[in-house]
């Protein structure tokens, strides 16, 4: 640290963001993307409005927020594209959490939640999960701050029906619920048309995952208009153009290509489920998955440790090191090659190990 470094950022801990390794040569299952390339015409429209780079990025992204607004039946005033969800949320601890409005969420779920949270110097209570990692609806019921949910949690990738994210909603008149669906597509249902009916709902929601645009950073949130508005204003007040004109592009695209963005989907779902007995057949266990990952654990030997053999392997999984979770990995449901390699590693590993 600098003696410059401000005072008021000096405890901060930033996100530790799952490794990009420069070589290629990992089997890369640590970081959630998608193992599919962008659409054909996401790359080509990116390409095209690479050419036009000397201009700035309509700060209304505003033909991608009336095509994404079509998609899920809403007004585009109810609709704000970002440079990724992360920038979203961010947006959503500044413009909905103080003093009077504390943070909540889990104790294990998306570790950007309590850096956004002491960055913007907001309040915040990490609610712990049930044992079995599903979050107890109970703890969220009237409890008076703005909460945020990620549904399917993350690393756990256990999803909340909507019946009882409409009970914490409804529960918490004063306060913004964000649902946070990064991996909604998976198998989860989403709470985006619940917007028109509830004032308190912000749903975010990413291209990074089901639509192959990780690189690109373009994230959206889905509210009543007034909140869009909110947003807007820390929008406005940060970074107007944040949604650079290759990537809005590249969203264009790949909406317009939503076939092929449903078809990758499918043959995730597939793996995953293909994978998941694979890996229960060599002594682990796991929640079931609405995403496109596995949170697994095995019975005798070391999250850690497993991580590691993996690593030396040339298979790149996410370890964390929380206690209550760090016997766990996370395993990025890649093509059925990439998964055949990730168990063929782990038979080796679980035959020499025990
Ligand atoms: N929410 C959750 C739960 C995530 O796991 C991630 C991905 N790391 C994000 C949000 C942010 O994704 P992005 O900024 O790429 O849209």
């Amino acid at each position: 640290m600098s003696e410059f470094f401000s005072k008021k950022y000096a405890s901060l801990e930033p996100y530790t963001p799952g490794e990009q390794p420069r070589d290629m040569q990992y089997i890369k299952l640590n970081t959630n993307e998608s193992p599919f390339p962008p659409s054909e015409k996401a790359s080509r429209y990116a390409y095209e409005e690479a050419k036009k780079l000397n201009l700035y990025s309509d700060p209304e992204s505003k033909v991608l927020t009336e095509k994404m607004a079509a998609y899920y039946g809403l007004e585009a005033n109810q609709v704000l594209m970002t440079n990724g969800s992360d920038e979203i949320l961010n947006f959503a601890f500044m413009a909905f959490c103080d003093d009077e409005h504390p943070a909540a969420f889990a104790n294990i779920t998306y570790g950007f939640y309590p850096v956004f949270a002491e960055i913007d110097k907001v309040p915040y209570v990490e609610i712990p999960l049930n044992e079995d990692f599903t979050i107890n609806v109970d703890d969220y019921i009237g409890i008076n701050k703005t909460i945020f949910i990620a549904n399917p949690n993350a690393p756990t990738s256990i999803a909340l029906p909507i019946s009882e994210i409409r009970r914490i909603i409804e529960s918490n008149p004063n306060n913004i619920v964000v649902i946070d669906e990064a991996y909604v597509d998976f198998g989860a249902e989403s709470c985006v048309p619940l917007v028109n009916e509830y004032k308190n709902l912000l749903v975010t929601q990413t291209f990074s995952k089901s639509r192959s645009l990780a690189g690109g950073r373009l994230g959206m949130g889905f509210a009543c208009k007034e909140l869009i508005q909110d947003l807007n204003t820390i929008k406005y007040s940060t970074n107007p153009y944040n949604v650079n004109r290759m990537t809005g592009a590249a969203g264009i695209g790949a909406l317009e290509d939503d076939e092929y963005t449903k078809a990758n989907i499918k043959t995730i779902m597939e793996n995953r489920a293909w994978t998941m007995e694979e890996l229960k057949k060599l002594g682990f266990t796991m929640p079931d998955s609405m995403t496109n990952f596995i949170f697994a654990k095995h019975e005798k030997i070391d999250g850690g440790e497993i991580y590691q053999k993996l690593r030396e392997k040339g298979i790149l999984v996410r370890h964390f090191t929380k206690p209550l979770i760090c016997q766990y990995n996370r395993i990025t449901v890649g093509t059925k090659e990439q998964m055949e390699a990730l168990i063929n590693a782990l038979r080796e590993i679980t035959e020499v190990s025990l």
